[in-house]
């Protein structure tokens, strides 16, 4: 790509003003749980999206928007009368005119402005590349125009721009997760309360993310029908989030029909296994971390579905390695990376051994995501 790079100057004609950066996030355990009102674990990754930007030297309402990830074209569309694109090659232009559509209809005033968008965050893995995107996007808009957002309402806006604009029911976890995680710290967020804190990973241990090579999609395929699910499992179960009931509420699950109850289960459970995690964490206990890890693998495999023969594969193959404490899918599933708890000092290896098993036993071509981008 750095052959045909071009830089803001080359693109706009004069300097940016303001550089804003969000990392991509792998979520370590929580998945599923953010939307049921549940705890979740996300930590960053070092792939980060990066943003330069500065106001329209013409002093228009026009927004030009440039991304070295979409070919360095400019688009450009007046603030204000941001609309949905109909073409596919454009839908990448949804995030960023879904961010001054929020933004303008919360009330912050936004004028013109030229933005040059850069990222290595990989797109559709689960790494939760739009939201790096919008949280980036949203905070060079805040330097640029002096918006008075903090980082917890800037990730509640980005979750709206998902919602209402771009059309995915995403939860509040990646933008949360995009706008407060650290890599080496995950953030244990309370989706109900939006309390957060921040837990250190085990010393002895450090994370691989490995890319299946298999897409997913957050818009349409399974993961409405999930939420969807979850939200008939509350109406029979009489309550409005699945963070009402726990573990002493199983048996009650359990009589519900087969699909529901074994969705409502997961979620309780994970619920659980987060708590638990943070507990190990904070015990500097990977050994038990890896277990919840395989627990909550099992659990998104049988009970919640959104696994796929591939996924497993490659979680298999991972967690028969000897230094490897434990792994399991990572993100919305159907596709995208698993996350992989490994003895400290070893992933470098060990990353490269399970993508060359996994790429000979599937035919598919994995990416090693971490450790990497730095
Ligand atoms: P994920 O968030 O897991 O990576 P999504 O499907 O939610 O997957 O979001 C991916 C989409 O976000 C891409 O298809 C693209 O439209 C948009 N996107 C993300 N990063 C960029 C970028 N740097 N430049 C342009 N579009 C991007
Ligand atoms: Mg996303």
């Amino acid at each position: 790509m750095n052959t045909l790079s071009k830089t803001f100057n080359e693109i706009f004609g004069h300097a940016a003003t303001a550089t804003e950066h969000a990392s991509g996030r792998v979520n370590l355990i929580g998945e599923h749980t953010d939307y049921n009102g549940g705890f979740v674990l996300p930590t960053a990754i070092p792939q980060q999206t990066i943003v330069e930007m500065s106001k329209a030297p013409a002093g228009d309402r026009k927004a030009r928007v440039s991304s070295a990830n979409q070919g360095f074209k400019v688009h450009e569309y007046e603030i204000g009368k941001e609309a949905k694109q109909t073409s596919k090659e454009d839908h990448w232009l949804d995030y960023i005119q879904g961010v001054t559509c929020i933004l303008v209809k919360e009330g912050f005033e936004l004028g013109g402005f030229h933005a040059r968008i850069h990222s290595q965050v990989p797109m559709g893995s689960g790494l939760s590349s739009s939201a790096a995107l919008e949280v980036s996007f949203m905070r060079a808009l805040r330097t640029t125009f002096g918006l008075k957002l903090d980082d917890v309402r800037l990730a509640q806006l980005c979750q709206k721009v998902e919602n209402d604009f771009v059309g995915a029911r995403v939860g509040i976890m990646d933008p949360m997760a995009c706008s407060l995680a650290d890599v080496g710290t995950a953030l244990f967020l309370d989706t109900q309360s939006m309390e957060y804190k921040q837990v250190k990973v085990p010393e002895a241990a450090e994370l691989i993310v490995i890319n299946s090579g298999v897409a997913h999609r957050n818009v349409g395929g399974g993961y409405n029908t999930r939420r969807a699910e979850c939200e008939s499992a509350c109406e029979a179960l009489g309550i409005t989030l699945l963070r009402e009931v726990g573990m002493s509420d199983l048996p009650r699950v359990a009589k519900l029909p087969d699909v529901l109850s074994r969705r409502a289960k997961h979620v309780i459970t994970e619920n659980e296994r987060v708590l638990q995690s943070v507990a190990a964490m904070n015990a500097q206990d990977p050994v038990r971390l890896g277990e919840l890890f395989k627990e909550s693998h099992l659990s998104m495999k049988q009970d919640y579905e959104v696994s796929i023969p591939e996924i497993d594969l490659l979680v298999e193959l991972a967690s028969s390695q000897k230094e490897v404490y434990g792994a399991r899918l990572t993100g919305g599933g159907f596709g995208g990376s698993i996350v992989i708890l490994v003895r400290k000092g070893t992933a470098v290896e060990v990353s490269q051994r399970i993508a060359a098993l996994y790429a000979k036993a599937s035919g598919e071509k994995p990416t090693v995501i971490v450790p990497g981008g730095t």
